[in-house]
């Protein structure tokens, strides 16, 4: 789940993409490019042209990065996708970020937190993801959803809340959730929404994704605290990112 009160700050690398191609192609017009974050496993980026639309798909741990090194992936992308010889100003400046220690410390941990082989706990601080998962199950799924792993992100995130990966039939919620802060109702809403990705599996439609179909949408409203929930993020934001900056100073420190 993307928390969706976060103000989505693409304006400018999105400019970095329409240089990137009035650069590579001076006298064709500019097409409309579309930027999104992709929790993506590790560090992936993708780009593609459809409808004469760019699209743009960034892992969600480089969305913070320098602006410098979105200037250089852009010109990467771009120039992939038009099939330019891109300029090695552009790998360098990239390169630099894309190889340095904070970004493998975060490809990493991301990694260590989603993938098989290390077990967290669903057990939190505060809240056990499992106990609430089973309450969950048996409250709007008649006890019939088998029960997913269920780990706490490594880090504490506040634009990302959860998580389901269908490959690895895993959720993951936010760390930044579990907290004697947070109500119980607002970590339900969350790995709810994530359940319902299970119940809902993506469809595809004419080579697009779809999750988050009608259907989906109706039954998320059924939630006991929908909009008790709903309310708490909208009110929370500041606080949660708070403690996603705090506890990166506290790494750094
Ligand atoms: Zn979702």
């Amino acid at each position: 789940m993307t928390n969706r009160f976060v103000p989505i700050e693409t304006g400018l690398i999105k400019s970095l993409y329409e240089e990137a191609f009035r650069w590579y192609v001076p006298d064709r017009e500019v097409p409309s490019v579309h930027i999104s974050f992709y929790p993506y496993i590790g560090i992936n980026h993708t780009i593609r042209s459809r409808d004469g639309k760019v699209l743009v798909r960034i892992a969600e741990i480089c969305r913070d990065m320098p602006m410098g090194a979105h200037k250089g992936l852009a010109y990467i992308l771009t120039g992939k996708l038009l099939r330019k010889k891109i300029p090695p100003g552009a790998r360098e400046a990239y390169g630099a970020y894309s190889r340095s220690e904070e970004l493998r410390e975060r490809a990493g941990a991301d990694k260590r937190s989603r993938g098989r082989k290390v077990v967290t706990s669903s057990a939190g601080e505060v809240y056990d993801l499992a106990a609430i998962f089973d309450d969950l199950n048996d409250r709007y799924f008649a006890g019939e959803m088998p029960r997913p792993v269920l780990t706490w992100s490594a880090r504490k995130t506040y634009r990302i809340l959860g998580h389901h990966d269908a490959h690895h039939d895993h959720i993951a919620i936010s760390r930044s959730l579990d907290s004697q802060n947070v109500p119980r109702y607002v970590v339900e809403y969350v790995v709810f929404h994530e359940m319902l990705h299970i119940a809902h599996p993506a469809r595809h439609v004419g080579g697009r994704k779809h999750v988050h179909t009608p259907a989906f949408k109706r039954d998320e409203r059924k939630f006991e605290h929908f909009d008790a929930a709903e309310r708490w993020i909208s009110e929370n934001v500041r606080r949660l990112k708070r403690a996603v900056k705090k506890e990166a100073r506290q790494r750094q420190g």
